[in-house]
């Protein structure tokens, strides 16, 4: 029998379903990627995420070759190509593994139909998630809508039925010479420089560096920006150089070995992982959230203001914590947990700018840009999502900098114009009077921007707005 694996979000050799099964089936198969040419010409990922999934498939490509198997690639729309293929390379039958982004379910069934009418059999597999939407639900078998229960079933399903872990194909099998792959600027991408680098090589060594001594610290590191206290494994789980369910598996098997002071930092980093599970499942039970709330509610009433949207963008609102995470974001396609926190917070309920705005830059900038993680994310801030505390979370960004990077290492760092400014100002800056100002090289309103709010005004502002919505006659 002659098998296709069409890899798409999940460019690895190891844990790998679509590949186990093909090689387990088949005397004969051939990998293929397709780059999805409507989605390229959309731009609704930018440069950082498509060089890292360039990184990704040359990676794979080599992994691939050292097994005998030649990665094809082929460029167009994604279901007249894979049909196409299938028919000049007679293919008995096409794997891949499941995606569950509206899109993408769309495109997959499209597929599946067109390949059966022609008598090709599909297989398709459980694979970016530990448990599917199906699998976890409420007694009554409705979707569930809470972290909270979504967390204590997934971890219920856990101890029943862990999902295992496969084997990769063995190495040889004959020498196959691994393809090019396209670079950026042949789809259309400016050239970047990598903030990180891509492919299953390097997600391998990043999880065992992680899970080696920094996981140990995580549930207090994760939230201080300066230190490098996280994984920095959400882009390689968004492309699939590692599967979440293998890196449960690992974690668990190091809190065995290491014991009862590692426990927080391992459960903390897994309740993680469950989130991304989370608003997977979100996605696939609810995928009116991909253009819209969750939450049925009266419209808020955004304003439309391109120059607090660009300030944003850019980092130049004048809250230092803010603007540091907009920069770094720029510069590396990457920004830590509690800073997009902060700067989705700030762009919602102190400039009162529509999330959806927020989301869809989010998505063009970051190296890990998902639109599961990234939609969930952006509503939980929004207070739009599937959370249950009403819209009054509102975090304090000036605050919140003096909680998380109190000597300004962080802010420092990404805004060269506050480098000299001490600790006492740095969170607040405009605070200097401008004999300091002068001190420390810092003229503001000339080197770094008033700030374009007062964060007290914008939040009565926010709040009245939000009990107006919620009884219209106050
Ligand atoms: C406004 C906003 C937008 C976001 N957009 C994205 C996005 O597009 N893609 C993305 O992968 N994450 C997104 N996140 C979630 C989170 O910020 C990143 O996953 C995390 O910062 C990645 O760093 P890490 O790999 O070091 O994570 P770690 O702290 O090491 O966590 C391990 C893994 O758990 C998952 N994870 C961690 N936090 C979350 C979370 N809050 N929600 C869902 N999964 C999580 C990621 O896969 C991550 O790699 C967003 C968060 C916010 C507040």
């Amino acid at each position: 029998m002659r098998g296709l694996v069409w890899f798409r979000r999940d460019l690895r050799v190891h844990d790998q379903p679509a590949l186990s099964a093909a090689c387990a089936e088949c005397d004969e198969m051939i990998p293929l990627f397709i780059f999805d040419e409507p989605l390229l010409r959309s731009k609704e990922y930018g440069s950082a995420g498509v060089q890292f999934m360039l990184d990704c498939l040359d990676d794979l490509a080599q992994s691939l070759a050292g097994r005998g198997l030649s990665l094809r690639w082929r460029r167009g729309e994604p279901v007249e190509e894979l049909l196409r293929a299938a028919r000049e390379w007679r293919i008995d039958t096409v794997y891949w593994n499941r995606d569950y982004e509206p899109a993408a379910t769309q495109r997959d069934a499209a597929a599946a139909q067109a390949l059966l009418r022609r008598g090709i059999r599909v297989m398709s597999f459980k694979d970016h998630v530990a448990f599917e939407t199906g699998e976890i639900s409420s007694s009554t078998g409705t979707p569930l809508q809470r972290f909270s229960a979504y967390r204590a079933r997934w971890w219920a399903q856990w101890r029943v039925s862990a999902p295992p872990v496969l084997a990769p194909p063995p190495p040889g099998g004959g020498k196959a010479s691994p393809v090019e792959c396209p670079s950026a600027s042949d789809l259309g991408y400016e050239p970047i420089r990598r903030s990180m680098p891509g492919g299953e090589s390097e997600a391998r060594r990043r999880l065992r560096w992680f899970l080696n001594e920094p996981i140990r610290d995580y549930a207090a590191a994760r939230n201080c920006p300066a230190a490098d206290g996280t994984s920095r494994l959400s882009a390689h789980f968004r492309y699939g150089t590692v599967s979440s369910r293998s890196a449960v598996h690992v974690a668990l098997a190091t809190l065995g070995r290491q014991g009862q002071t590692w426990k927080t930092g391992v459960q903390t980093w897994i309740d993680e992982l469950i989130w991304r599970d989370f608003f997977q499942h979100i996605l696939a039970a609810f995928p009116r959230v991909a253009t819209g709330p969750f939450r049925p509610a009266p419209p808020a009433p955004y304003r439309t203001d391109d120059r607090l949207l660009t300030a944003w963008s850019q980092g130049r609102t004048g809250f230092p914590l803010v603007d540091a995470g907009m920069r770094q974001l720029r510069q590396t396609g990457w920004m830590p947990n509690r800073v997009r926190m902060v700067a989705a917070s700030f762009l919602v309920k102190d400039l009162g700018l529509d999330w959806r705005a927020g989301e869809r830059y989010f998505m063009e900038q970051l190296l890990d840009a998902d639109l599961a993680a990234n939609n969930g994310n952006w509503q939980w801030c929004a207070s739009t999502g599937t959370d249950a505390m009403p819209g009054y979370r509102i975090f304090n960004p000036s605050l919140q900098a003096r909680k998380f990077d109190p000597d300004g290492t962080y802010i420092r760092r990404f805004l060269p114009e506050l480098a000299s400014v001490p600790a006492r100002f740095v969170h607040a800056p405009e605070r200097m009077g401008v004999e300091e100002q002068d001190r420390y090289g810092c003229r503001i309103g000339r080197d770094y921007p008033y700030p374009v709010v007062d964060h007290e005004d914008a939040k009565r502002q926010y709040l009245a707005g939000q009990r107006r919505r919620e009884d219209p006659h106050v």
